[in-house]
């Protein structure tokens, strides 16, 4: 079969490494080097180029199940970091942080701070262990109705204001690049979902990053697929009468194809397809965006003031913030930092004045946000891939269950795979 991808991201990526072993792929993508690398970074540092990710693209054992076994059997090889962060506040107060400890071969968690005001670090101890112990438990015994939001879960069960606003919020409007807002209303076993408690208790050393960075990613997941058109924008794309999908480049080309996987964004996607039917197209409208901010620099004032307060992920918390700001100290995290050479850092939403002189890039990202209106849409996603007749799908970290990472975006392609009886080769027939 004639398969167009539109969009090398993750989703695009992995959908064209598993239908490419036995069909003919094309992918197109509207930026100049494949998607899912497209903003990552060259960055001159002691005599060297540094590629940089960006964004960052973390994964752990336990959670991205696909994404991980399909990096294995491409030779994608992925390595640890040293995972450890910080929590502070905008006046400079480390009120919490987290370090793996060895303790008779055992890698814990450690956590430590200096309590103030509501920040109490006992409380917080206590409350991380009874989530981290309880939740995923929770979880399994259907005890979280569909229904409650992150937010009224920890209310609902009596965490301290402390752990939830100083702790939980910022840490995972980070992980799902989202307004507090968004975060507070967020369904909560989604978030759930997501906590691992082996991460937790083996003292987050399951984090895991690609040795060689998201460059060996889209060479080795595109290795084989000869028709890649970069450079390309897809205008339009249309269902012929005959059962094939007529798809258009913005400088007029067309190609027809057998099926198209559509591996944009929802918001993207929606514009493109020019016979969607109603349902389509209010399904691909419940997928609500927001919008964030990532700024590469060495300028250390955005972080801790303690130098010995620094982690690899390191939190500045303020009830007046409405994004979560957090900045990512990249020494440590890539094989070719050092942790003693000039730092590198990975800012998100930075809410003060980065020194110009010390600026090396600044992009801006949107992301998908669950909300129960999306997870009622990915419902609808789901029966609309039933349909017998069905020649264009929809593919991306949106389009299946789970917060919006790169795991949610390769399930998608696994999902399209099977319905169109492509075999997974690292699930069991
Ligand atoms: C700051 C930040 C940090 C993150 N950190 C992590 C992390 O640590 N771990 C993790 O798992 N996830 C992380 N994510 C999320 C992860 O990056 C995304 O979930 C994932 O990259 C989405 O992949 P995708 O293939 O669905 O979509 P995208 O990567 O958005 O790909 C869509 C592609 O479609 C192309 N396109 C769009 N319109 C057209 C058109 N008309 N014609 C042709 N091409 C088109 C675009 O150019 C793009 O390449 C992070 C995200 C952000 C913003």
């Amino acid at each position: 079969m004639k398969i167009g991808i539109i969009g090398s991201g993750i989703a695009g990526l992995s959908a064209a490494w598993l239908f490419n072993k036995h069909h003919d792929v094309t992918i197109f993508d509207r930026q100049s080097s494949l998607g899912m690398d497209a903003f990552s970074l060259d960055v001159e540092h002691q005599g060297k180029t540094i590629r940089l990710d960006v964004p960052m693209r973390l994964s752990y054992a336990g959670y991205y199940k696909n994404l991980l076994a399909m990096y294995g059997l491409a030779g994608i090889k992925t390595q640890h970091i040293k995972a450890s962060g910080s929590f502070s506040t905008l006046d400079g107060k480390t009120y919490a942080k987290f370090r793996n400890i060895s303790v008779a071969g055992l890698n814990l968690p450690r956590f430590t701070g200096q309590s103030t005001g509501k920040y109490q670090v006992p409380q917080m101890i206590l409350d991380g262990m009874k989530y981290a112990f309880n939740a995923p438990r929770q979880l399994q015994n259907g005890m979280i109705p569909r229904a409650q939001t992150f937010e009224e879960y920890f209310k609902a069960r009596g965490f301290s204001d402390g752990f939830i606003d100083g702790v939980m919020m910022p840490m995972y409007a980070v992980m799902c690049t989202c307004s507090y807002d968004a975060i507070r209303n967020y369904p909560a076993e989604v978030i759930i979902d997501n906590l691992k408690p082996h991460m937790f208790f083996s003292g987050f050393q399951q984090i895991r990053r690609v040795v060689n960075g998201t460059q060996e990613v889209v060479k080795r997941l595109s290795y084989d697929v000869k028709d890649i058109r970069l450079n390309t924008t897809i205008e339009s794309i249309t269902r012929t009468p005959e059962g094939k999908v007529l798809i258009k480049q913005d400088d007029g080309t067309e190609h027809l194809f057998d099926h198209v996987l559509l591996g944009t964004q929802a918001n993207h996607a929606t514009k493109l397809l020019t016979d969607a039917t109603p349902t389509e197209k209010e399904m691909l409208s419940s997928f609500t965006y927001e919008p964030c901010e990532v700024v590469i620099h060495s300028d250390d004032s955005l972080m801790p003031p303690r130098r010995a307060d620094w982690g690899a992920i390191n939190f500045i918390v303020d009830p007046n913030h409405q994004y979560p700001y957090s900045t990512g100290w990249m020494n440590g995290m890539h094989p070719d930092l050092k942790p003693d050479a000039p730092p590198i850092f990975h800012t998100l939403n930075p809410q003060v004045e980065i020194d110009p002189k010390k600026e090396i890039d600044r992009a801006w990202f949107e992301r998908p946000i669950v909300t129960q209106q999306s997870l009622a849409a990915l419902d609808t996603l789901n029966q609309l891939h039933r349909e017998a007749d069905r020649n264009v799908w929809f593919i991306g970290s949106y389009a299946a269950y789970g917060i919006p990472l790169q795991e949610s975006a390769v399930k998608s392609s696994v999902n399209v795979a099977h319905q169109l009886g492509v075999r997974i080769p690292w699930e069991r027939q």
